[in-house]
């Protein structure tokens, strides 16, 4: 009788001793780097990384997982969050926020950082019984520890998710193609003090600005319900929490340059997810001023506040958001040979002017200015056909290569009746305008080709997958997005010269 007593009470000891333990470890959870350094300094690589992995280690929650190496060998992490083992749960949405691809923007990784211990509190919880999130803080490491926006290779990696030459876009695309994202979005940050602008006499000030996908060949749908319901969602979200946004609209400063609704390329953390069927985004807060520290909690605290939003949004219309992806990429995976694809587009101006909340440099206020050279709307210049799949000489070693970068999916070429392969030529080498730059711009003509190329001499890439889009896109000689417009691949243009990539048509 009194060793159960005991016992019993020993238990009671233990239990009381396991809550007091419990209680402690979630008032724990240590602070971000941050606000232990009380926004006054950045985020350290080596004090993120020890940062995420602890909360990896305290949660039942969250894991953090090393998704990838940076040139210069640092971790790349995602933290994942999922109360029912990631990816597993098939009626979960899947939301992948990836932020600082340019090194020189720090408030987009602070801001993950505050996401996730917020995110860990019990109240948040909630959130996990319909979402599973990925949340990158940092694609960048190399960038961020000398704050410069270029990677270690000295390249742009939200120039490069055509391309995929850069280890940490490769990581990034490879977690996507894991786990095939409902929603994904990028963070960044932009800079309006230049002196362009300072001569204008006004400057952007927004804390955030929040672009949707622009491209074409996007499915309308889904640019639709981003622009119509989730941007008012956001901006209202924002608002209440005392946060001022905008529609993401590079440009300017009005009267000298104009204005336009985003940019339509695909090779960047937005579109190269949109155009495989995702509701896609991209967040920019507003960089510091003076210095990368300057005015950092508000930032910090804005970036988070975006990433929130868009979280809670996905949470109200989970089911929405489902139907539509899923009934997007049913049809980017089903053949479907023949569909309009627009590879050369432009910025036309629609008559409507833009209101657009400006600071002004004499008043020191925020004023509206009205813009009349706003250019909104996106307009196909050329479109081609999709074929059924595109032909890669297996002798092209950077074309080769390439497609397995991307993951592409390869299939044996088969001859079925009416096929027939269609090789262009080019007879000259223009240039055209893209977005203020210019682009090679061939003229072309086609021979068809009746015979079926050697096998072995190509491999076969089908349009009907997920990138079938994003291939005829990077593929078409007169795509302005396309391969031949970055170095390392223009020369597959060469005037008097077959196109070495060849249309399967039928
Ligand atoms: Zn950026």
């Amino acid at each position: 009788m009194n060793s159960i007593f005991r016992s019993m009470k020993q238990a009671a000891i233990l239990l009381t001793i396991f809550h007091l333990v419990s209680v402690v470890v979630i008032a724990q959870t240590p602070s971000p780097p941050l606000v232990i350094n009380k926004y006054s300094k950045l985020t350290s690589y080596p004090e993120l990384s020890s940062y995420v992995e602890l909360l990896g280690r305290k949660s039942g929650l969250m894991k953090t997982e090393i998704i990838g190496h940076s040139v210069q060998g640092r971790n790349l992490y995602a933290m994942k969050f999922s109360l029912s083992g990631f990816g597993k749960d098939t009626t979960k949405i899947k939301v992948l926020i990836f932020a600082q691809q340019h090194g020189n923007e720090q408030s987009g990784k602070e801001g993950a950082l505050l996401l996730a211990l917020e995110l860990l509190r019990p109240v948040n919880r909630y959130l996990f019984n319909k979402i599973d999130l990925a949340l990158i803080p940092q694609v960048n490491p190399d960038g961020s520890e000398v704050n410069q926006r270029r990677n270690a290779n000295g390249m742009d990696l939200n120039r490069n998710h055509l391309i995929l030459t850069e280890p940490e876009t490769i990581a990034l695309h490879q977690l996507f193609d894991r786990y095939l994202f409902e929603v994904t979005m990028d963070v960044h940050e932009y800079s309006p003090f230049g002196e362009e602008w300072k001569k204008y006499g006004y400057r952007k000030n927004t804390d955030l600005n929040i672009g949707t996908t622009t491209n074409l060949n996007v499915a309308e749908s889904i640019r639709k319900l981003s622009d119509d319901d989730y941007l008012p969602f956001i901006f209202s979200y924002l608002h209440a929490r005392n946060f001022s946004s905008f529609t993401y609209s590079p440009g300017g400063p009005p009267e000298i340059d104009y204005i336009r609704h985003s940019t339509f390329d695909i090779n960047d953390g937005r579109q190269s997810f949109g155009i495989q069927g995702t509701f896609s985004f991209i967040q920019e807060g507003m960089n510091g001023k003076d210095d990368s520290i300057d005015n950092l909690q508000h930032r910090a605290e804005g970036q988070m506040a975006g990433m929130r939003g868009l979280l809670e949004y996905t949470y109200s219309n989970k089911g929405k958001i489902r139907t539509l992806i899923s009934g997007e990429r049913k049809k980017l995976l089903s053949a479907d040979p023949g569909q309009k694809i627009s590879v050369q587009s432009q910025h036309i101006a629609n008559g409507q002017f833009l209101t657009i909340p400006l600071y002004s440099y004499y008043s020191h206020n925020d004023t509206l200015v009205t813009v009349k050279d706003y250019r909104p709307v996106v307009k196909s210049i050329y479109d081609v056909r999709k074929p059924s799949g595109y032909l890669i000489p297996k002798d092209n070693k950077d074309l080769v290569e390439w497609a397995e970068r991307l993951s592409l999916e390869q299939i044996p070429l088969k001859k079925y009746p009416g096929e027939h392969f269609v090789q262009y030529r080019i007879t000259s080498v223009d240039s055209a305008d893209f977005e203020g730059d210019r682009v090679a711009d061939p003229q072309l003509a086609s021979d068809i080709l009746k015979e079926l190329p050697p096998d072995h001499g190509f491999i076969f890439i089908p349009t009907a997958q997920l990138k079938g889009i994003l291939v005829v896109l990077a593929l078409e000689p007169k795509s302005m997005l396309g391969l031949e417009t970055y170095h390392r691949y223009a020369g597959l243009l060469k005037k008097g010269s077959p196109f070495p990539v060849l249309r399967v048509e039928k």
